[in-house]
């Protein structure tokens, strides 16, 4: 695999980085994946330039080519599975079941759902209203249409954990609606991406409307961000990082997407049914070595049953089986860098020191290579320890009792993120009612599966915007309002 050549995507040609290339390691071996290239400077502007001399013509065409052209990236990402799966693989350190079940035929399932967004309605009629007379004009009655139309240039910027997934959560509805894309994927795992944006590319769509940037640094991400050729950028990954963005972006007044980070909470009353509350909470672990935004990462339990959710929760970790990711059996795999594992240990370590009790865990597993992290459960922890507050985005559980409702709704809403809780309680009203006080985006009831047609986005620190369905499909939309009398 490291003989592959990958390439950026600019104006339609496939070039090398004017600034070399870097290596991608992989996070299970430690050895080279492939060389991605190092974009320059004046390679982003020309990426930038590109998209901004593309919209024009690509907004105006029909949804039915945009549509068109969607599906038949489908169509090609479909037949080149076998060869992304490994790639991605390679690259990220994800499970055969988390690779093959989930990086690759999401994407493919994104780009088939905003092949169809591009046919939804983008205009619609309001009742004509009585306007009063003015110093302006006569008044009488007025009719009026609400259109939805593409931003412009949108730069993709995402994070590592599902490259090509997130990509495609942003490229899919961007296009249907008319944009023009910068993508800019994470220096970690950018390679999919490259071999993605080739995909593209020969699936038709005219030159400078897809544009891939890479480089092993922020720096095409902030060039890309101050760029005035961009109108809006479309952001997944950390707080901090969104936050930076968002002083660049409001000085050009660019449209946002911030999809940001979040520390899910899973309240567990006493009368939960146990056996599926521990198997959604253990899904932390198993599922991509917890480097995921939405999981449910802070278990707040009743006291009632405080004892046998932290039971189960440690049987369940030592369960899982850590290594390899490519074994069949493989359950937990490693996180993404050593950087990372460094970061994961130290909130581990901090934990511990403010209070909490290692259950599970927190020792490195016995594997020769690799960024690995145990499974760890830390429990008995006040709600203003570290690891409760902070945002591990690795195979952490913490755990913190609480007596009633309120106390559950307070430890909840008491931290900077709000991206998605959960309520496991056999009383569903109530488990409505508390959810309905808590400060996230997105609540799970007694599940952790999750409906794409939903809105999809952050309350507080954990971002701006929405997308999910056709939430998202509007997200790359401005509205414009045409009006005239009768
Ligand atoms: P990160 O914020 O470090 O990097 C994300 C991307 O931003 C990368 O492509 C990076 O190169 C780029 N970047 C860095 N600095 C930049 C700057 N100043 N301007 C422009 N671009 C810049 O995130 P990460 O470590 O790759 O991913 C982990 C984070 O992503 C976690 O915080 C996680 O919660 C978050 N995340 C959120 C969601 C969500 O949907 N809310 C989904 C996945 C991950």
């Amino acid at each position: 695999m490291t003989t592959a050549k990958f390439r950026l995507l600019i104006n339609g040609e496939r070039v090398a980085g004017e600034g070399g290339s870097y290596d991608i390691i992989n996070p299970a071996t430690e050895t080279v994946v492939g060389q991605a290239p190092e974009a320059s400077l004046a390679q982003v502007t020309a990426a930038a330039e590109a998209a901004a001399t593309a919209f024009p013509a690509w907004s105006r065409t029909k949804p039915e080519e945009r549509s068109a052209l969607l599906n038949k990236a489908a169509d090609l990402l479909r037949e080149r599975m076998d060869e992304l799966i490994p790639l991605v693989q390679a690259e990220t350190g994800a499970t055969q079941r988390v690779a093959s079940t989930m990086q690759v035929p999401t994407c493919v399932e994104r780009f088939r759902r905003y092949a169809r967004g591009a046919m939804e309605p983008t205009t619609m009629a309001l009742p004509p209203g009585e306007m009063p007379a003015t110093a302006l004009a006569a008044g009488g009655l007025m009719s009026a249409i609400a259109v939805r139309q593409p931003v412009g240039v949108v730069a993709c910027i995402t994070p590592y954990n599902f490259p090509i997934v997130n990509m495609a959560g942003k490229i899919g509805p961007a296009l249907a609606m008319g944009n023009t894309v910068i993508v800019k994927p994470a220096p970690q795992d950018p390679l999919a991406v490259t071999v993605f944006g080739e995909i593209l590319d020969a699936a038709g769509f005219p030159p400078g409307v897809v544009n891939v940037v890479t480089g092993s640094g922020p720096e095409a991400g902030q060039a890309l961000v101050a760029s005035d050729r961009v109108d809006m950028v479309s952001f997944t990954g950390s707080t901090p990082v969104g936050q930076a963005i968002g002083e660049v972006a409001g000085r050009g007044m660019k449209r946002l997407l911030l999809e940001l980070g979040g520390k899910g909470a899973g309240i567990v009353f006493d009368d939960a049914d146990l056996k599926t509350t521990i198997g959604t909470i253990a899904s932390v672990w198993a599922f991509h070595s917890g480097q995921i935004c939405t999981a449910p990462t802070r278990v707040i339990a009743q006291r009632g049953v405080y004892d046998q959710v932290v039971a189960g929760l440690a049987a369940a970790a030592g369960r899982l089986k850590v290594g390899d990711p490519l074994a069949r059996d493989t359950v937990v795999g490693p996180l993404i860098s050593a950087v990372q594992r460094d970061r994961v240990e130290a909130l581990i370590q901090t934990g511990v020191e403010q209070g909490g009790e290692l259950i599970a865990g927190g020792l490195r597993p016995d594997c020769e290579t690799g960024f690995y992290v145990a499974p760890t459960l830390i429990a008995g922890c006040r709600p203003t320890n570290a690891a409760v507050l902070q945002e591990f985005f690795g195979p952490v559980v913490v755990v913190v009792p609480f007596d009633d409702e309120d106390e559950a709704v307070a430890i909840a809403n008491g931290t900077e993120f709000g991206l998605y809780d959960y309520v496991f309680s056999a009383d569903t009203t109530r488990a409505l009612r508390v959810a309905q006080q808590l400060r996230t985006g997105n609540v799970g009831l007694n599940t952790a599966q999750r409906n794409h047609e939903a809105p999809f986005g952050g309350f507080k620190m954990s971002g701006v915007g929405r997308d999910g369905g056709s939430f998202g499909l509007q997200a790359y939309s401005e509205l414009q309002s045409i009006v005239w009398p009768g």
